[in-house]
């Protein structure tokens, strides 16, 4: 079996057919799937869709850099309840995006920092989302000790010497649809070589679609795509890959076992 650890089911785009694609999901071996939070009302849709679609979906609750501008103590009290929620497996997806810019830099940093402490006396790990901002990322995830949470870097598309980092830090890596495009050498060649139990597979949907569906919209079925690829360019089987990335999701995630 595979699991999707990074969804957006809570998406516009998923709005009439979230059954089927479950359905579809199931029917390509994909039995658990994390819907991920990226602003306080899609956190609590996404906590609402694993409560009403089955027991292998789950969620996280976070605020996206993006939306960091609306961070306040509102949505950091209700996250505090929502953390208890059995089926929200992490906080996220929290981070840095100095490529789009939509919120301040500063306000991006607050928003990050507070729900980095958020995690830590909810016991959860990150769901980090990191974008041409690495050095101000690994700087904020070590002054605030996200060594002692886990997580992962999500989509991961940053250099080798970053993927490095990253790990060290006690991270593990999501790799999506970016590792089956052509112009990927990088993504490719982190995947080859960061430690094996540091390897998670996820689809970013609606984003990212992985050949042979790029361009179109993406939907956790298509995360066997990922491992097909992560498996031919780690040299393992199928069954083998999809083995090791479960492990290790539940290793990251340990909610997911319950
Ligand atoms: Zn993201
Ligand atoms: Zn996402």
């Amino acid at each position: 079996m595979l699991i999707d650890t990074h969804c957006h089911f809570n998406h516009a785009r998923f709005a009439e057919d979230i059954p089927e694609c479950i359905e579809r999901a199931h029917a390509a071996g994909v039995m658990q799937m994390i819907v991920v939070g990226a602003e306080r009302e899609g956190s609590e849709q996404a906590t609402e869709i694993a409560e009403r679609h089955g027991p292998g979906i789950f969620a996280t609750i976070g605020v996206h850099p993006h939306d960091s501008r609306n961070w306040d103590e509102a949505t950091e009290a209700r996250f505090r309840t929502l953390a208890d929620h059995p089926k929200v497996v992490a906080i996220g997806e929290i981070g840095l995006d100095y490529h789009y810019d939509f919120s301040p830099r500063e306000a991006q940093v607050i928003a990050f920092r507070a729900q980095l402490r958020l995690a830590r006396e909810a016991q959860l790990p990150v769901v980090i989302h990191c974008r041409e901002a690495y050095a101000d990322t690994l700087q904020i995830l070590t002054e605030e000790g996200a060594d002692e949470l886990g997580g992962v870097m999500h989509c991961w598309a940053g250099t080798l010497d970053e993927a490095n980092q990253t790990v060290a830090m006690g991270l593990a890596l999501g790799f999506g649809g970016t590792l089956t495009f052509k112009n990927a050498e990088d993504v490719r060649g982190a995947a080859r070589t960061v430690p094996l139990e540091t390897l998670l597979i996820e689809t970013d949907a609606p984003y990212l679609a992985p050949m042979p569906h790029r361009g179109r919209r993406n939907e956790p079925a298509y995360v066997r795509f990922v491992a097909e690829r992560l498996a031919e360019l780690r040299g393992m089987s199928f069954d083998e890959m999809a083995r090791l990335t479960t492990g290790n999701a539940r290793r990251t995630f340990p909610r997911l076992m319950l």
